[in-house]
């Protein structure tokens, strides 16, 4: 039985246009049919994002009611977790246990944004004129457009929603083409959690069409899109026709630097999770192993038994370890990128495969499955630790000194994330100083929290998510003047 989605315009659920078919990553097999939203749906959603930013309903609300509102929508995707969890694993293949324990926390995004609403303060300014009384007052910016990739689509709709709404912006949030199901029906816990018709439309469909349409639109005043620089680009171009304010939250090749004083049982199963975690399809993938020549051997030999064991199976059973890949584009390009790197001199010391269905136990046929892998590598040229794969794929260099190590861990046009493994306190402040990447994480990887700030330097974005002051992002200042004079202003054309 193929299920059917509904796109979500000024509160009101309807099929799109046109739609197209969702396949379940695990079995190759149509298991859903999505609404494509056209240029004409876009229109009309942002047109209803533009109405309901004035209309009292949502416009009179208190800060502090909207912070209500985001609260309840934070219980509702926690009591539906389940099943969002269901949906996104049956849509994208990531694993269950995964899919559970992140779309919980999700809520746990909009809880924070619930609390932030009414924190968000003007100012009054010491203005060098005694006669004026000036104050600040922070408004919110307007429509938002919001544009997600596939992987972690709730996740990465809160950190834009969640601010969003407590500023009082309304949104049309799109969801990738691939894997749209559980922001799809994320739109009916928003319904019911009681936004007003038009404050937040949920819709899928194809960048060229609905992507393009929605990021330059005239009544757009705010972008936060994540995605690759690839698609940024053609964001950036499109947001010349309205000129709206745009976060960028884009690839990594997020290096992890591993010194031989690290403990390395520990170092292992971070950098394991760091790079097969999510299959890997993660933007904080951990991808390039950057290791002291001391601890070569004996790291990798550890990394090798444990990617050996690794479950890869179906995403729905709660013992997988590893599920597809998304999609099987993304197969390929991971297969492309692999072969050019053996011949690049990289040595695949475990995995490179397709598995075969049965070979490793629970391993279904046709599905979009790929081997853990790593590639050890004579240099940095390797083409698997220069790109992006978005795969199961680590990509291994050595150094010598710990110059070396910032010098390879900095040889990149990314600057997403990055992970530190060293006993040294001083080694770990100076290394930490020196790494040019919005995340360090020193003995420890891929930790997130709604408090704290998310992005990258270079290729890897412009702006922050998450946190505290991501909000001020969704507003603008408003600088009110009043006069405090009694005396009338004098005529300004007669000479004194
Ligand atoms: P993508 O760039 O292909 O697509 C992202 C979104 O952009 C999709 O919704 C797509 O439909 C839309 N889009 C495509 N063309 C468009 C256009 N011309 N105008 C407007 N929108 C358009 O990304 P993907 O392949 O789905 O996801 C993988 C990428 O996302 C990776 O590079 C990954 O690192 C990155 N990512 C980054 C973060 C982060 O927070 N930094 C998080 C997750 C993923």
């Amino acid at each position: 039985m193929v299920q059917r989605f509904q796109q979500y315009i000024d509160g009101a659920f309807e099929d799109g246009s046109t739609s197209f078919d969702s396949v379940d990553p695990a079995t190759g097999e149509v298991w859903a049919s999505m609404p494509a939203a056209s240029a004409a749906d876009i229109d009309r959603a942002v047109q209803a994002a533009h109405r309901a930013l004035f209309d009292p309903a949502w416009a009179n609300l208190t800060a502090s009611q909207r912070g209500k509102l985001l609260y309840k929508l934070a219980e509702l995707v926690a009591e539906h977790a389940p099943k969002l969890a269901q949906l996104e694993t049956q849509d994208t293949g990531k694993i269950i246990r995964e899919t559970r324990s992140q779309i919980g926390y999700v809520a746990e995004y909009y809880r924070y944004y619930a609390g932030v609403a009414d924190k968000i303060q003007g100012a009054w300014l010491p203005v060098d004129k005694p006669d004026m009384e000036v104050t600040l007052r922070r408004e919110p910016v307007g429509v938002v457009a919001a544009v997600v990739p596939w992987n972690s689509q709730l996740f990465l709709s809160a950190v834009k929603l969640g601010p969003a709404l407590a500023a009082g912006c309304t949104v049309v949030l799109k969801a990738s083409e691939d894997g749209p199901a559980p922001l799809l029906e994320f739109a009916r816990l928003v319904h019911e959690a009681g936004f007003p018709a038009g404050v937040v439309n949920i819709v899928t469909g194809f960048g060229q069409d609905c992507g393009r349409t929605l990021t330059s639109h005239p009544l757009v005043s705010k972008i936060a899109f994540t995605g690759g620089p690839e698609t940024a680009r053609h964001v950036v171009r499109n947001s010349a026709e309205n000129l709206a304010a745009t976060s960028l939250e884009l690839g990594g090749k997020s290096p992890v630097l591993v010194f031989d004083d690290a403990d390395l049982d520990s170092t292992a199963n971070a950098v394991v999770a760091g790079i097969f975690a999510a299959t890997g399809q993660s933007c904080v993938a951990g991808s390039r192993l950057v290791v002291q020549r001391g601890i070569h051997a004996a790291l990798l030999e550890r990394l090798v038994a444990k990617a050996a064991t690794i479950r890869i199976g179906n995403p729905q059973n709660v013992d997988t370890e590893m599920g597809p890949l998304a999609t099987k584009r993304q197969l390929e390009h991971i297969q492309r990128v692999l072969q050019a790197s053996v011949e690049a001199g990289g040595k695949v010391v475990t995995g490179g495969r397709v598995p075969q269905a049965g070979s490793r136990e629970g391993v279904p046929a046709g599905g979009f499955f790929f081997e853990p892998t790593i590639v050890d590598c004579p240099h940095a040229q390797v083409p698997s630790v220069v790109e992006e794969l978005f795969g199961p794929v680590l990509s291994v260099v050595t150094f010598d000194t710990e110059a070396d190590a910032i010098r390879l861990a900095n040889d990149t046009r990314y600057g997403l994330a990055s992970g530190v493994f060293t006993r040294s306190l001083t080694r770990a402040h100076r290394v930490t100083r020196a790494l040019r990447a919005g995340i360090v994480w020193v003995n420890t990887y891929r930790a997130v929290s709604p408090i704290v700030p998310f992005g990258g330097y270079g290729l890897s974005g412009l702006g922050r998510e998450g946190g505290l002051d991501a909000v001020l992002d969704y507003t603008r200042t408003k600088s009110v003047w009043i006069r405090t004079s009694d005396e009338p202003i004098a005529d300004p054309f007669v000479m004194r």
